[in-house]
């Protein structure tokens, strides 16, 4: 390396003289000095690039302290943080499915900061279960004589395989081999039990006989999977539960269902197709039906089971139970949940229900209260109108149905529409919308009310740095 270039090195600040310029700034306040350690070798290494490459003098340290600013203030604190879904997706998986009621909320605080009963029988002062507090909501809402609930319904199906079946058969349907993503695949979710795979059937037609044609005394279970996030239309024909029902009764096989979305209220009247309820399947005599806590339901992360007590205490004891336990803020969540299903106000105050059921009359409203927070200058240099589209549920629930939902259209051209996207990203809260054709759609049906505001000058902010 040449003198000069040695020189001008020498002259960059330290990683600590840096520190210590940054000490007394409130934009960095609530980052761990180890945050933002990296952040200030990070702006120097690329400092110390610069100056080598351009062969000039460094930056003054205040232009250094303020790019480290910068760059705080973009990262965030906090890796994990809220975003406002634009998207129109109510249950989307990678911005964190189903949001909390203010009551699962309000329960998850009470136990997550004080002691609680989570393993205690109070009124013998004994060693209690943690699945108490929810099992008896569960037996009363879906009609079944026993409850489990695990980490997700992944973990549910996996339990129940490894259970019932391990080394022995279980008889599936060839069109409900499904793959719902994130590495779930009901083959190798079976071949991971330890279960073996009896496909019955063709990809769009299976006929009860075909069932029952497999049946052998190696057989473990009949198993319905729940089509959630495709369908198989034309010429089908799929199996009942009632009637799958009947031929394991008959033959003394247990039938077990994975609802995969498994919602407690029948949403017809709200105009979506029918989907069968966790009680209309207990009700047709399932011996055991799982379903996730945060897709339909609205709930936190869990996998519910619920069916024949001789049957789910059989999973209770599994050691693989104990491997798959749910914490005590799901229990807390998972119970204010049901409870709201029970007293009749789950439609008011879970948000997946209050989302998915709300009047596109009212979702206008809020695309309007949006637009009429934007300075006029912002809406001609952003180009926005007010539009009709279609949102969707997501979650691999109802993949076919479309909810009617309004939308602020964003972008003047493409280029501008992609530009836009990226700078309401970086944005803080992040704002995700979706690009349709040449512009960028902010659904608002899933924007909640209260982020109403923010997202207007979420919008106000982007123009400014087009
Ligand atoms: C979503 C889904 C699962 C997995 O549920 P998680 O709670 O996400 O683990 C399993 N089966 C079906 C049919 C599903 O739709």
């Amino acid at each position: 390396m040449s003198a000069d270039r040695t020189a001008a090195l020498r002259n960059l600040p330290s990683v600590d003289q840096l520190l210590r310029r940054l000490a007394d700034q409130d934009e960095v306040r609530g980052i761990t000095r180890a945050r933002l350690t990296a952040l200030v070798r990070e702006v120097l290494g690329q400092e110390r690039a610069r100056v080598l490459e351009e062969r000039t003098a460094p930056s003054e340290i205040e232009t250094l302290s303020a790019r480290v600013v910068e760059r705080a203030r973009r990262v965030g604190t906090f890796s994990l943080r809220p975003v406002i879904n634009a998207q129109g997706v109510v249950l989307h998986t990678n911005l964190g499915r189903a949001l909390m009621s203010p009551l699962a909320l309000e329960r998850l605080a009470a136990v997550a900061t004080a002691y609680s009963n989570l393993e205690l029988d109070l009124a013998r002062k004994e060693r209690g279960s943690r699945y108490s507090h929810v099992e008896a909501l569960l037996q009363r809402l879906t009609g079944a004589e026993d409850a489990l609930v695990v980490n997700n319904n992944a973990a549910a199906v996996l339990l129940a395989l490894e259970t019932l079946a391990h080394g022995r058969e279980v008889i599936v349907s060839r069109g409900e081999l499904i793959e719902i993503g994130g590495e779930f695949r009901i083959p190798d979710i079976m071949l991971r039990s330890g279960a073996v795979l009896r496909e019955v059937g063709a990809t769009n037609r299976t006929h009860v006989r075909d069932y029952a044609d497999a049946i052998t005394s190696d057989t473990a279970l009949l198993l319905k999977v729940h089509t959630s996030n495709y369908r198989v239309v034309g010429f089908t024909a799929e199996v009942s539960s009632r009637e799958l029902v009947e031929l394991g009764r008959e033959r003394g096989v247990p039938v077990m269902e994975d609802l995969g979305s498994g919602s407690l209220i029948d949403l017809r009247p709200w105009g979506f197709p029918h989907e069968p309820t966790a009680q209309e399947t207990v009700a047709a005599g399932v011996d055991l039906v799982s379903f996730s806590g945060d897709k339909l339901l609205g709930g936190p992360q869990a996998g519910i089971v619920v069916g024949r007590r001789a049957i789910v205490s059989q999973l209770k004891k599994n050691p693989w139970n104990r491997a798959l336990r749910i914490d005590k803020f799901t229990i807390a969540a998972l119970e204010a949940t049901l409870y709201a299903y029970e007293a009749g106000t789950a439609l008011q105050t879970v948000p997946t229900l209050v989302m998915l059921t709300e009047p596109l009359a009212a979702v206008r409203s809020r695309a309007r209260r949006v637009l009429r927070r934007l300075p006029p200058e912002v809406r001609t240099r952003l180009g926005v109108s007010l539009v009709d589209d279609q949102a969707k549920v997501g979650g691999g629930a109802l993949p076919t149905v479309e909810l009617p939902t309004a939308a602020l259209a964003v972008g003047t051209s493409a280029a501008a529409a992609m530009r836009l996207d990226e700078v309401l990203r970086a944005g803080d809260p992040p704002v995700v919308g979706r690009i349709v054709h040449d512009r960028l759609f902010l659904d608002c049906r899933t924007v909640l009310p209260a982020q109403v505001t923010v997202l207007a000058a979420a919008l106000t902010a982007a123009a400014a740095r087009l």
